[in-house]
């Protein structure tokens, strides 16, 4: 490595035309050497001297050509290497055998490889809540964005734990984690797969019915709060632990008004006693 660096005085920007004056020097020094004895001795033979420069020419038209094909490995594996830098990764061909370059190859498709997993599990963590498994605020936002006006034309629900503070207080917080993880179980499988669930801060979760109207959106939930009256979660006392629900019309367009919609109605539901389910429009009339 010491006499690469040492070396790269010569074209320092291009270690293809370093490896050619380094190829230069070497086939015309035997050339010059000839050609200045042959001067000083007056032994110059004019037809031998042009054939031998053109020979050493042609050589080092060859030795060019070879240079920047063996080359070609290296340039490609810097290019994929830099690529996955900036976030694309794109693998290069496998090559045969186990010569340098087959090497460099195989080497770049293990760390591009390995940087393709590492990106999509941070994409993936990024987007998703640690706990329970469903998307987090910045996840559902995101799904919302890449989705059309059409298809994210639907309702929302806000659904908060009742009590749920007293779960932690009467039955330790590793339960009230695990609960946390079995509602949003609940949850996600019950609603549609195209439908979003996320937990949009401690015990309240978000569920976006796409395409769904504000009725069918109540329905689900009376399913998932009958379910968990018959298989309960947890029980806060002697009573087994229920939810209470805002739910809306909304859109993507129009999602900040409607959380606010949602977020009035779950308050009602709350004020009026906790375990129902409340829509926007009930709390307006
Ligand atoms: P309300 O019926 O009015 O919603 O009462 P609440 O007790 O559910 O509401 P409050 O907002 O007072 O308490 C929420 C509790 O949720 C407090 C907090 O300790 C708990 N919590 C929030 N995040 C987590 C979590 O990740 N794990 C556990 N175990 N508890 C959590
Ligand atoms: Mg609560
Ligand atoms: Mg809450």
């Amino acid at each position: 490595m010491r006499l690469y660096l040492a070396s790269s005085f010569i074209f320092p920007r291009s270690l293809q035309l370093r490896l050619f004056a380094v190829c230069f020097v070497g086939t015309h020094l035997p050339l010059a050497a000839f050609l200045a004895w042959a001067a000083t001795t007056s032994r110059l033979d004019w037809p031998g001297a042009i054939v031998v420069t053109v020979a050493t020419l042609l050589g080092t038209v060859i030795a060019v050509g070879g240079i920047y094909a063996l080359l070609a490995p290296i340039d490609v594996a810097a290019r994929a290497l830099n690529d996955a830098g900036d976030g694309e990764i794109t693998p290069v061909p496998q090559l045969s055998g186990s010569d340098l370059a087959a090497r460099l190859f195989a080497g770049v498709n293990r760390a591009a490889g390995a940087t393709a997993e590492r990106m999509r599990k941070l994409s993936r963590e990024a987007i998703s809540d640690p706990l329970t498994g469903v998307l987090n605020r910045r996840g559902l936002l995101q799904r919302l964005d890449v989705l059309s006006e059409h298809e994210t034309t639907g309702a929302l629900a806000l659904v908060d734990m009742d009590h749920f503070k007293l779960v932690n207080d009467l039955l330790g917080h590793e339960t009230g984690d695990r609960v946390l993880q079995d509602f949003a179980k609940v949850l996600a499988g019950t609603v549609r797969h195209t439908d979003l669930v996320a937990r949009w801060g401690g015990e309240e979760f978000l569920v976006f019915f796409r395409g769904a109207t504000e009725a069918q959106a109540q329905s689900v939930l009376m399913r998932i709060a009958e379910r968990i009256r018959n298989e309960p979660l947890a029980h806060v006392g002697e009573r087994p632990l229920t939810f209470s629900a805002g739910t809306t019309a909304a859109s993507r367009r129009t999602l900040e008004e409607a959380l606010r919609r949602a977020d009035g109605a779950l308050y009602e539901a709350k004020h009026r006693g906790r375990a129902r389910i409340l829509s926007s429009a009930e709390i307006q009339s």
